[in-house]
């Protein structure tokens, strides 16, 4: 039997790192990260928009408000110290159509709510000197916003995990939890782990995570692939910076926009599709164990009656190149539908309710020497610091670490 930890964090994502990465600066906890891939940032964290999201979208007082605002600045401040390459270029948030005026200012609205800086009203000709390109009746101009790639951000937590005697253990997939003798007991395809608690940080997997440890998640994540598209090098000069349409309120999604990535390429996307797989980044990649658990959850039918329709249209754009392409004209009438080509997918886990609600703030659950992290999506990469903070703080008061 390997030594007795005090935490072992399952998921070698960012959250997972983030949190390990607090809880070894709080000192004197014995941890271990348990991974089931062969390197870290293998799901989300690696396949995602590469957004510093400045919190302009969520609730005033919501986890994801508070947790975004304060894990910009920190990630920020770390990129500083570690030299990780990141840039602060804003970004326009464009209503097209008077009818999306009331939800941008909205938006403005939770903007100032959550203390971002220097927000300010675009008119249409003001768009244009931020977006030369982009034509709409109004817009948000969000100087906060940045780009970055969060790979390589996770693999310096992971660095600093093990340079402060932490453990990454990968290739170790976590099929089995059992409570012996006041411990706990992971079986993984590495072998078994001993630990006194356990914070799941599981992503694509945290509901089945939690059950395996006896809990009731009450929810189910439901996979939705993202696809993205990038425009063609000799058209790059069409998009400056980040730009994005204003998003349906009713969704926890912000609508196909366009993103200059820190390498240089601009994408487009992404959409967001049922995904038939839980790590579906392609769109046939089908598992009978996914599919049959959709099937015998009543939330998943529940929010396939609410939302069918808007599921439709983003099918529709997932098969159809000028669906898609026409989304993108809308901000950026010049775009020609042989400007962009596919450019990779990722996959959201998204929590659902069992009413069909989908889960929109960050959500945390305690057990016994537990600790549960069951939603984490967008900004929680942004966030991760803050995120790890406030779960090491869990952690202290639960565990006692
Ligand atoms: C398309 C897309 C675009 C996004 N854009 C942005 C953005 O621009 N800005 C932003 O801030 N956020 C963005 N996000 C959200 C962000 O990427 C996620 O919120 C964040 O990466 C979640 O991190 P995580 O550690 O919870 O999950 P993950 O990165 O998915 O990590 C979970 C880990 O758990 C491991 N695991 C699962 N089951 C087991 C098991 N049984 N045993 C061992 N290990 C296991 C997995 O292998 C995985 O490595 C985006 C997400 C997507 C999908």
């Amino acid at each position: 039997m390997n030594p007795t930890y005090d935490v072992a964090i399952i998921g070698g994502g960012i959250v997972g790192l983030a949190t390990a990465l607090a809880l070894t600066r709080r000192g004197g906890a014995r941890l271990i990260v348990v991974e089931a891939e062969q390197d870290v940032a293998q799901h989300q964290t690696g396949h995602n928009s590469g957004v510093i999201h400045s919190g302009l979208y969520y609730k005033p007082g919501s986890h994801k408000a508070r947790n975004c605002t304060e894990g910009r600045t920190a990630l920020i401040q770390f990129c500083q110290e570690h030299g990780i390459p990141y840039e602060c270029c804003g970004k326009v948030v464009v209503a097209v159509d008077a009818h999306e005026l009331p939800a941008l200012d909205e938006l403005e609205r939770r903007g100032r709510a959550n203390g971002l800086q220097g927000i300010r009203r675009l008119t249409a000709e003001e768009i244009r000197e931020h977006e030369p390109n982009v034509v709409g009746v109004a817009g948000l101009w969000v100087p906060e916003t940045g780009i970055i790639d969060y790979r390589v951000v996770a693999r310096k937590y992971a660095e600093l995990v093990k340079a402060r005697e932490g453990t990454v253990c990968l290739k170790a997939r976590v099929t089995k939890v059992e409570r012996r003798a006041g411990d706990l007991i992971l079986h993984t395809s590495q072998g078994d782990i001993q630990a006194r608690n356990l914070i799941n940080c599981g992503g694509l997997h945290s509901d089945r995570l939690a059950r395996l440890c006896g809990l009731d998640p009450g929810l189910q994540i439901i996979p939705f692939r993202g696809e993205y598209y990038e425009i063609v090098p000799e058209r790059r000069h069409l998009v400056k910076n980040l730009i994005y349409p204003v998003p349906d309120p009713r969704f926890p999604f912000l609508g196909v926009h366009f993103t200059r990535t820190i390498a240089g390429s601009v994408e487009a996307g992404p959409n967001a599709v049922l995904a038939f797989r839980r790590e579906g980044y392609r769109r046939w990649q089908m598992s009978a164990r996914d599919l049959l658990g959709y099937a015998a959850y009543p939330g998943f039918w529940r929010m396939a009656w609410k939302y069918w329709r808007t599921g439709l249209g983003e099918m529709h754009r997932s098969f159809s190149k000028s669906a898609f392409h026409r989304a993108l004209q809308r901000l950026v009438p010049e775009l020609r539908c042989d400007d962009i080509r596919p450019f990779g997918a990722g996959v959201r886990a998204q929590a659902v309710e069992p009413t069909g609600a989908l889960v929109d703030d960050f959500r945390f659950v305690e057990g016994e020497r537990m600790i549960h992290v069951l939603n984490a999506p967008s900004p929680a990469a942004t966030a991760s610091l803050s995120i790890g903070r406030t779960i090491a703080e869990m952690a202290a008061r639960n565990f006692g670490v």
